[in-house]
């Protein structure tokens, strides 16, 4: 884009100064009933938001690219833009363009940015859009998360990129800040399109602390325990400059911070979130995931917080025994109908706060705030009726705010326009110049009725009409076919097609003193809704408590009525780690299926910690970890469980090695996906952790995988000891987990019948016998012919058993036939054991019995073609 100045319109040249001030944001200029962009900024909006590309005059000679949104429209275009992770300069024009003589001034009235945008209609509604901030020190990472919509600040330390990531995994920024002179892992950051770097002195220690106590009104950030925090300091206070700039106000509804603990909440890793489907299916669309099934609240504020509740899973059994408290008074008690009425009603009130703290609240959200507020007392009286010591206590913390709801009932008009600049937002009887103002104003409506009246008498003309525009004030309509009657006294203003156009004096007297009283009563009711503003600022701690109170009930509400419909139960907390599950189910396959959910037991902490799970293919091995997964989770949010009984310990962390991916982006095969994602698990759980390994070694040669299986679990028995749910198809896993004595074997099985399968999905002690892929892959509708081979291919196989552990066995193996009753297992097993003793027998005979079997295997083939030939 060319910055030359000299031979643009003084209207461009202002933009042009504008622009110069931010080059890499999409600058949105206000041309009247349009936002226009321009240069490159046109061609970019006109891609990303599918406008059409003109052009406005020329720079130089060269034509400029123009494209434009109507200004009444811009908030859907901009709500598009920050979902695509770009930010937006918003150019105003100042002062009233009816008044304004020569050539309009324009100024930076916002700037919009993905992870700071509270407004309605920009921000999305149910998604908490946080900003965060990174910074490196000598010793440490410095981290600082905001979500501006909420006034929730928190700072971190972290030791390395590991633990970084972590807290950025349960923030899930949409913006983030770096120091321009950075050095990062080039993936770190690779999920956050918008990152934006910042100058060095942004992150200054000094400039950092003074700042934040500036915000907090302290002297230092002692009573926010994070003193000791240099590193999150630096980059708490980078980020509060950044958003104050962008904001261009006080932020008054920041204020405090808080230290954020990775231990203080099960940690969930980006890879856990997705694995476990929590926000979202594998897909990334809601449906199917466990906020689908646990998001019943009734305000965007309940969802946005269940969102974070559900990343957070507390380690703290007192908050959750808390929340399980609450849930189970509630679901005993009658209020539900009740408290779902009222806050369905209540609308956003953490939003409305967030704006009034920055000075961004319009009308409406003051209206809104004056219902929520009004339906308070309701919420009090229904919370009364329900039998509990929790809900008493949490009752008796609510605050209905009689005084807020008193200034708002009296200042603000019951249905105020949606902008200040149109007036009618002040009630009337609040402030006597204003409603004299409005008395003549009005006044003035029936004086015009009037001289029309008698003027249609005097003139005869019965088609006259008194109107008003912005040119010529008020003036009266004379068709052209009664000019002729026209009087005398009427001074012509406009000639139209069939129309004329005439003023009086008496017209002319009237709408000064009625323009004077528009405009003087504009200013007042700036002034007024000021002030009523600042009065609700000095309320905020009180206002943001009680948004905070309201969004919880809701969310408490949306477990009870969840735990009722999908028949969830209290599950019991212990601090040791443990986990027993009755009768458990997936909360979101049992919600899905058209069929019975078939309930499966687990038990894990005491004398066993792993469980090796096998079972055939769609046997249910994925469903039943991750529902013990999920179980857990949910226990530790505070909601009932799909289960008859759980019983959930301490978690500090779930791991999960789940499902096959590339990602080709960072030129990772799925194989070194699966053993990186495997080495962070290795590296990483304790014996307080929750990790789930679906087919660990698959993507590699059945041999290596095997091996790599194997020392994993060796290793987890041994070293680790956490939690484990290790589902595989090796029999050579199954064969070891037998000689670990905290280990156990449990086994899916399914019947075949007729050449149909039928999936039992239920766990039992035990070992597969028989994987069932090619009935699976048929299933799946593979051609008929490639099943029929693989058929007859695995028929080769186990009649000829290459398999080293299968050669011993068989070579040890006496002939069925031979065995005690006891020992007899089902009827393929024992067709196998004895083909193999057949086998064996065989090779001996021959003098083979020495060699591996694949070189037995390999001799029998070259003997059977020579023969053959
Ligand atoms: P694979 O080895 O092929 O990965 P899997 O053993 O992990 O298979 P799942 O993916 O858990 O099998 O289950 C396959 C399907 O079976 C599920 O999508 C679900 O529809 C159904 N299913 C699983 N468990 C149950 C259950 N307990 N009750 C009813 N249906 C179930």
């Amino acid at each position: 884009m060319s910055t030359s100045s000299e031979k643009v319109t003084p209207m461009m040249r202002q933009y042009l100064e504008i622009k110069q001030k931010y080059p890499d944001t999409l600058v949105f200029y206000r041309l009247g009933d349009f936002y226009e962009l321009f240069y490159d900024d046109a061609k970019k909006a006109s891609e990303l938001l599918d406008l059409t590309l003109t052009r406005r005059g020329t720079n130089n000679g060269d034509p400029i690219p123009m494209a434009g949104v109507p200004f009444h429209s811009v908030e859907g275009y901009l709500a598009k833009l920050i979902k695509l992770g770009e930010s937006a300069v918003i150019c105003e024009q100042v002062g009233d363009p009816a008044a304004s003589k020569g050539m309009m001034i324009r100024k930076v009235s916002k700037i919009i940015t993905p992870g700071t945008v509270t407004d309605e209609g920009i921000a999305p509604d149910r998604t908490d859009n946080q900003i965060a901030s990174i910074f490196k020190g000598k010793r440490y990472y410095g981290f600082a998360a905001l979500s501006l919509g909420s006034g929730k600040f928190k700072t971190a330390i972290a030791a390395n990129e590991k633990s970084l990531r972590l807290l950025l995994d349960k923030s899930t920024p949409v913006e983030i800040l770096i120091p321009e002179n950075l050095k990062i892992a080039s993936n770190l950051l690779n999920d956050i399109v918008c990152k934006k770097k910042l100058a060095p002195w942004y992150f200054d220690f000094q400039g950092s602390y003074n700042l934040l106590c500036k915000q907090f009104g302290t002297n230092s950030l002692i009573g926010f325990d994070i003193e000791d925090l240099d590193e999150g300091i630096c980059a708490a206070g980078a980020l509060l400059a950044y958003v104050k700039d962008t904001q261009n106000v006080s932020l008054q509804h920041i204020k405090s911070i808080l230290r954020e603990e990775n231990s203080a909440s099960v940690i969930l890793d980006k890879c856990a979130q997705r694995n476990l489907e929590l926000l979202t299916n594998l897909r990334g669309e809601s449906r199917g995931s466990l906020l689908s099934i646990l998001d019943k609240t009734h305000t965007a504020m309940g969802s946005r917080l269940l969102k974070r509740f559900i990343v957070e899973p507390l380690r703290n059994n007192q908050i959750i025994e808390n929340r399980l408290n609450l849930v189970e008074e509630l679901i005993n008690s009658s209020e539900k109908d009740n408290l779902t009425k009222y806050l369905s009603e209540i609308g956003d009130l953490e939003r409305i706060t967030a704006r009034i703290g920055l000075n961004s609240a319009r009308p409406r959200d003051l209206a809104k705030l004056r219902e929520a507020i009004s339906l308070t007392p309701q919420i009090k009286e229904s919370l009364n009726c329900i039998e509990g010591e929790s809900f008493k206590a949490f009752n008796d913390k609510l605050n209905p705010l009689p005084q807020i709801y008193e200034l708002l009932y009296k200042a603000i008009a019951p249905e105020p326009a949606a902008l200040l600049r149109e007036g009618n937002v002040i009630a009337d009887g609040y402030n006597t110049e204003l409603d004299e103002l409005r008395e003549l104003m009005s006044g003035s409506a029936k004086i015009i009725k009037e001289i029309e009246e008698r003027e249609k008498l005097r003139t005869r003309i019965t088609s006259l009409k008194v109107n008003f525009n912005q040119v010529h004030g008020y003036y009266i309509d004379i068709p052209k076919t009664h000019s002729a009657k026209v009087p005398e006294d009427y001074i012509r203003r406009q000639t139209l097609k069939n129309n004329e156009r005439f003023i009086t004096p008496e017209l002319k007297e009237l709408e000064e003193k009625t323009l004077n009283a528009q405009s003087r009563s504009l200013i007042i009711e700036k002034e007024l809704y000021e002030d009523i503003l600042q009065k609700l600022q000095q309320n905020l701690n009180e206002l943001i408590k009680l948004a905070s109170s309201l969004s919880f009930l809701d969310v408490i509400l949306s477990f009870a009525q969840v735990a009722e419909s999908n028949n969830y139960t209290r599950p019991t907390l212990v601090n040791e780690s443990y986990i027993e599950i009755k009768e458990g189910r997936h909360p979101v396959v049992e919600s899905l299926s058209n069929f019975p959910f078939m309930t499966n037991n687990l038990e894990l902490g005491k004398t066993k910690r792993i469980a090796v799970i096998s079972g055939p293919n769609m046997g249910g091995k994925s469903t039943f970890m991750r529902q013990n997964a999920l179980i857990a989770i949910m226990t530790r949010i505070g909601s009932f469980v799909p289960a008859k009984k759980a019983v959930i310990g301490d978690i500090d962390r779930i791991f999960t090695r789940i499902g096959a991916s590339d990602d080709l982006a960072s030129g990772r095969s799925t194989f070194m996906v699966e053993m990186e994602e495997t080495a962070t698990i290795l590296n990483n759980a304790t014996y307080q952790s929750l990790v789930l390994m679906d087919e660990v070694g698959r993507g590699t040669s059945g041999e290596e995988g095997s091996s790599i299986a194997q020392s994993i679990v060796e290793y987890l028995c041994e070293k680790l000891k956490p939690l484990t749910l290790f589902s595989t198809h090796y029999t050579e896993v199954t064969d070891l987990a037998e000689k670990f004595p905290n280990a156990e074997n449990l086994c899916f099985n399914a019947e075949e019948k007729n050449g149909q399968i039928y999936f039992l999905y239920h766990a039992e002690t035990g070992k597969q016998s028989k994987s069932f892929g090619i009935e699976v892959a048929k299933l799946a509708g593979l051609p008929y012919e490639v099943i029929a081979h693989a058929l007859k291919k695995r028929q080769q196989v186990s009649e000829i058993h290459i398999e080293s552990k299968n050669f011993t066995q068989a070579t040890n193996a006496p002939e069925v036939a031979t065995l005690p009753e006891s020992e007899k297992k089902d009827s393929f097993y024992n067709e196998e054991i004895t083909k193999h003793a057949k086998l064996i027998k065989f090779l001996k005979d021959i003098n083979l019995e020495n060699t591996t079997p694949l070189q037995a295997f390999k001799i029998l083939e070259k003997i059977l073609n020579i023969s053959k030939n």
